[in-house]
């Protein structure tokens, strides 16, 4: 394979940044796409060049897969990234990438089309006698049957839809009666959600942790994995705080786990940056629940304890490179831990809250780490994801990264629009957290939205401000004479207003 000269990123914001990035230290010439919404964006204004797609709804723009490839083609670029999320995987598209003569920086199409299947997933790797949450491995229809296998599974149990992703496609049955009610909202709602209405039953691990394996494959059958990622505080079954490396896995775990997701790898031919996802019940037996076949949004606190960069990794693979380093290479260093900065209202359910960066600073200093693809001034725009950044902190200790992430988000100010923070600053310093004896259920157990700090919003501190800097000028005005230590006074009473 040539070497890759002109790289275009079918992807947005911080992700777009974050890959362009390492492309352009290789001496690679990027290419942007962007949406009408994303005009003035970060990512647009980094590239070489950037093309518009069209107008901000997704299926007008970041996921028109044709029009990308023709872009592709004008512009003489050789290789497209997808980032991840939209065409990431997206197996048609991985293919046509590489029927139109393109490299595609990521696996091949067969292996996203496996791995996108959950049952197809169960089913590749079952040969390779690789732990599987108890369940059914193919896709189940016949009502009658379905309620024997969960009875002999036992309740609850999960309905999920194959297709499934994103944390959606999860149906809860807790008793017999509500199976057949749930299995058949599971199947429309797989048909409408997904366009595939298959549906399979596992165990449910009742507060289980999420421990997901970084692995990496080139083009001559090497594989290694990069150790572990805890992604256990979870809301709506989505990520928001991720570590490396878990401070539950053991360098035994580490290794059977390591070894499981290789073979998960092996099992699909797996070539280029993938995730091996595991849930972990009470006693620590860990379960595959499904590989990712595209850098993860998590990938910096792999990149921070490891000290590969994994976009360089996965570019050189799609070279055709051999991978530069074997499993005895990699070791660990430190302890990572990323938080992710919604536009979103801890108060209310973690729900969207989109509007302009009014202010928009973020923290910095020693080992602490922002990808992010907005300026102050922005609009988050509510077409897409409402990620606004991550926000990483390394340090020699677990202990240090989590002082470390607190001097961080305290240093980081936005304003405008309700975010995160707040519940992550909250989050990493619970006992829980702290100690480690955390799980999936964490949101649930311990955050109620009254035990956020009810400091005052920023906007509150500035109206506050306003007016009592009315106030003292107005007392000014109506005093015939000046006071000399007003301009102080003034000062002083915003300061003690912001802070
Ligand atoms: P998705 O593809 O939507 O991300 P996953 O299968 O990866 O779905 O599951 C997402 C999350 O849902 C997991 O991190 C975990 O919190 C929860 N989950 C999935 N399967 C189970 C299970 N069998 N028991 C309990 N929780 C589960």
């Amino acid at each position: 394979m040539p070497k890759i000269k002109k790289l275009l990123v079918a992807n947005r914001g911080e992700i777009s940044l974050r890959i362009m990035r390492t492309a352009k230290e290789m001496g690679i010439q990027t290419v942007a796409v962007f949406s009408e919404a994303d005009r003035l964006s970060p990512h647009v204004l980094f590239a070489d060049e950037a093309v518009c797609l069209g107008p901000p709804p997704s299926s007008e723009s970041y996921l028109l897969a044709d029009k990308i490839i023709e872009e592709c083609k004008r512009l003489n670029v050789d290789a497209i990234h997808p980032g991840y999320g939209f065409l990431s995987e997206n197996s048609d598209f991985a293919r046509k990438v590489i029927d139109n003569g393109l490299i595609f920086v990521g696996p091949s199409a067969e292996a996203i089309e496996i791995m996108g299947s959950k049952i197809a997933a169960k089913q590749a790797v079952s040969q390779y006698d690789i732990p599987l949450v108890p369940g059914t491995e193919e896709a189940i229809s016949d009502i009658a049957l379905a309620k024997a296998k969960a009875r002999e599974i036992g309740y609850p149990i999960l309905i999920k839809a194959s297709a499934g992703g994103g944390g959606k496609g999860m149906r809860l049955v807790e008793k017999e009666e509500d199976f057949e009610d749930q299995m058949n909202r599971a199947v429309s709602e797989a048909k409408s959600s997904f366009g595939d209405g298959a549906v399979f039953i596992e165990k449910f691990i009742t507060s289980p942790r999420h421990i997901e394996i970084q692995v990496l494959g080139d083009s001559k059958g090497n594989i290694v994995h990069l150790f572990e990622r805890e992604c256990s505080i979870q809301r709506r079954h989505q990520k928001v705080i991720e570590e490396a490396p878990s401070a539950v896995v053991s360098p035994e775990m580490r290794e059977a786990m390591g070894n499981a997701a290789i073979k998960v790898a092996m099992a699909c031919n797996y070539q280029g940056a993938g995730t091996v996802e595991f849930i972990v019940d009470e006693n620590l037996n860990f379960y595959f629940l499904e590989m990712n076949t595209r850098l993860q949004v998590e990938h910096p606190v792999t990149e921070m304890i490891s000290g590969k960069d994994l976009v360089r990794e996965q570019i050189l693979i799609a070279e055709g490179k051999e991978l530069t380093f074997s499993q005895e290479d990699l070791e660990i260093n430190g302890h990572a831990i990323e938080v992710r900065v919604y536009a979103e209202d801890p108060q209310n359910n973690f729900l969207p809250d989109i509007g302009k960066l009014q202010t928009y600073r973020r923290p910095n200093g020693p080992g602490i780490r922002v990808d992010d693809g907005f300026e102050e001034g922005m609009q988050i725009p509510i077409y897409y994801d409402p990620m606004i950044s991550k926000l990483i902190t390394h340090a020699e200790s677990r202990d240090q990264a989590i002082a470390r992430m607190v001097r961080a988000i305290d240093g980081y100010k936005i304003t405008g629009i309700k975010t995160t923070l707040d519940f992550c600053r909250f989050a990493i310093l619970h006992e829980a957290f702290t100690s480690g004896n955390f799980d999936t259920k964490f949101v649930e157990k311990y955050f109620k939205p009254e035990l956020l700090n009810t400091k005052l919003s920023e906007e509150e501190k500035e109206i506050l401000a306003a007016v009592a800097i009315k106030f003292l000028d107005e007392r000014q005005n109506s005093t015939s004479h000046a006071l000399p230590g007003n301009q102080k006074k003034e000062s002083s009473w915003k300061k003690r207003l912001y802070n």
